[in-house]
C-alpha cells in the first residue's frame, strides 16, 4: 500500500471521522428500521462491547523514547470471536475505530462466518519510520495489548498500511508470550500472515478479487461483459492492484488512478502490471508514470469511465465529488469510502454501488480459511482457496441482489439487512445474560 505521507490538519481529520461514524450508524438505523428490528438488540448493535486505548512507549533508532498510542475497539462477538484490520495512518482514532468496527460485524455476518467485528490501530504515519522502528513499535503494541487479543478471542489483520510482516510481527511476539506448549497452537491469533509463517495461499489478492468478482456479477446482471469497460481506481495498494489485475485479464481497461501522492489518466488504458512495477520504483506512487497523464486531484473524480472502484480511505465519495463521477458503478473497496450524502446524490442519479460489506469481504473470508487452515494443522493451495473464496462471495452476491429485488431496496440497504438479521437471531436465540 502508497504510505500517506499527507498531513492530515486536526480540523480536516475531525470531518473525516466525525463523518465515519455517522455514516455507519445512518446506514445501521436506516437497515434496522426496514426490518423492524427489535428495540432491545437495537441498543446493543448501536454501541461497541470494549475499548481498549493504550499509550506506550518505543526506542527509536536514536535512542529518543516516542509514545505512541494504539486502538483496539469490539464492536459485537455475538456471532462469534471479534475479527478484523489494524492500520497505522494518522486518522486513526477511537472513533475510526468505533465506525471500522462496526462495519466488520455487518460484513462478517454477511459473509455467513462464525466471527464478529473489531477494528484498531495505531495513529502514526508510518512513512516517517525505519523498519526496525515500525517492528518495535508493533511488537510493543502487541504485547500491551496482551490478553485483549487471542485466536479464540479478537483476531487481527491487516490493513491501511499494515501488511503480511506487521502480521508476522504480531505473531511472533503473542506466541512468544505464552507458555513453550502452547505457543504454535496460537498462530492463528492474526490473519494475513506471509505463506510459509502460517499465512494463506492467495490472501494477498483476496480482497481485490472480491472486488473484481463483484464488479463481473453486477455487469452480467446488466447482460453485458467487462471487456472493454473502462475503469478507474483510488488507491493502488493491495486492493486496488488486485482488483485492476483481474480486471484487465477480462479485458477492461483501466483509465485512471489516483494515489496520496497525485492522479493519473490515460483513456488508451494504463497497464497493470507496468504501473506496479513502476511504483516499486518510485517510492510506492503512482506519479509521473510516464504513459499516462498527470491530473488534478479534483479532476480524478469526474474522469470519463464506466467503473469507479474507491480503494482507499473512507469519505471520498461527498456531496462535493459524487455529482462529479461519470461512472454507472461504484464499487466500494474501501471501508466507508462514500459518505450518506455522496450516497443520495450516486442513487438519484441511477448510479449502482456495491456496499464495502460486501464488495471487499473477500480479504476477511480469506482470513477465515487462513484461521481454519491454522486451527486444523492444514496447509490449503492457492487453487482450492481461489475456489472456495470464489463460491463464497458468489452466494454472499446471490443473496444480496435477490434481496434487494424482492424488497425493493438499493444493495447497502440489502446488505445490512441480511447482516443484522443473522446476529438478531442469534440474540434471540440465546437471550441476554444473565
Ligand atoms: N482489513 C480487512 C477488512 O477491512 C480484513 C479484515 C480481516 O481479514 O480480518 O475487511
Amino acid at each position: 500500500m502508497a504510505i500517506l505521507t499527507e498531513e492530515l490538519n486536526s480540523k480536516t481529520k475531525k470531518v473525516l471521522q466525525k463523518g465515519m461514524m455517522d455514516n455507519v450508524m445512518e446506514q445501521f438505523n436506516r437497515a434496522a428500521n426496514h426490518i423492524n428490528l427489535h428495540p432491545n438488540i437495537r441498543k446493543i448493535l448501536s454501541i461497541t462491547n470494549n475499548e481498549i486505548v493504550i499509550h506506550f512507549p518505543v526506542k527509536m533508532d536514536n535512542g529518543d523514547i516516542e509514545i505512541f498510542t494504539g486502538y483496539r475497539v469490539q464492536h459485537n462477538n455475538a456471532l462469534g470471536p471479534y475479527k478484523g484490520g489494524l492500520r497505522y495512518h494518522p486518522t486513526v482514532d477511537i472513533d475510526a475505530a468505533r465506525a471500522l468496527a462496526m462495519w466488520m460485524t455487518w460484513k462478517t455476518s454477511l459473509a455467513g462466518l462464525p466471527y464478529g467485528g473489531g477494528k484498531g490501530g495505531i495513529q502514526i504515519d508510518p512513512s516517517k519510520y525505519s523498519q526496525s522502528e515500525l517492528e518495535r513499535i508493533t511488537r510493543r503494541f502487541t504485547f500491551a495489548l496482551a490478553d485483549n487479543i487471542g485466536p479464540e478471542h479478537d483476531i487481527p489483520a491487516p490493513d491501511v498500511n499494515t501488511n503480511s510482516q506487521t502480521m508476522a510481527w504480531i505473531a511472533d511476539t503473542y506466541m512468544s508470550t505464552r507458555p513453550p506448549a502452547e505457543r504454535s497452537a496460537n498462530q492463528h491469533v492474526v490473519t494475513g500472515k506471509p505463506a510459509g509463517s502460517g499465512g494463506l495461499e492467495g490472501r494477498d489478492r483476496a480482497t481485490g478479487f472480491g472486488v473484481y468478482l463483484s464488479i463481473k456479477l453486477w455487469v452480467q446482471s446488466q447482460n453485458d461483459t467487462l471487456k472493454d469497460k473502462r475503469f478507474m481506481v483510488q488507491g493502488f495498494g493491495n486492493v486496488g492492484y488486485w482488483a485492476a489485475h483481474f480486471l484487465e485479464k477480462e479485458g477492461a481497461k483501466l483509465v485512471a488512478v489516483q494515489d496520496a501522492f497525485g492522479s493519473i489518466e490515460n483513456q488508451k488504458g494504463i497497464h497493470v502490471e507496468t504501473l506496479f512495477e513502476y511504483t516499486k520504483t518510485n517510492e510506492g506512487s503512482i506519479v509521473n508514470f510516464p504513459e499516462a497523464l498527470l491530473i488534478g486531484k479534483e479532476d480524478f473524480f469526474g474522469v470519463d469511465c464506466d467503473i469507479f472502484i474507491p480503494a482507499a480511505l473512507g469519505n471520498q465519495i461527498t456531496k462535493e465529488t459524487a455529482p462529479k463521477i461519470k461512472a454507472r458503478l461504484v464499487a466500494e473497496g474501501a471501508n466507508g469510502p462514500t459518505n450518506v450524502e455522496g450516497e443520495q446524490v450516486l442513487l438519484k442519479e441511477g448510479v449502482a454501488i456495491i456496499p464495502d460489506i460486501l464488495c471487499n469481504s473477500g480479504g476477511v473470508i480469506a482470513s477465515y480459511f487462513e484461521w481454519l487452515q491454522n486451527r486444523n494443522g492444514e496447509l490449503w493451495h492457492m487453487e482450492e482457496v481461489m475456489n472456495k473464496l470464489e463460491k463464497k462471495l458468489k452466494s454472499s452476491y446471490e443473496a444480496v441482489s435477490v434481496y434487494a429485488q424482492n424488497e425493493d431496496v438499493d444493495m447497502r440497504t440489502a446488505a445490512y439487512c441480511i447482516a443484522i438479521k443473522r446476529i438478531e437471531k442469534a440474540y434471540i436465540q440465546r437471550g441476554i445474560f444473565p
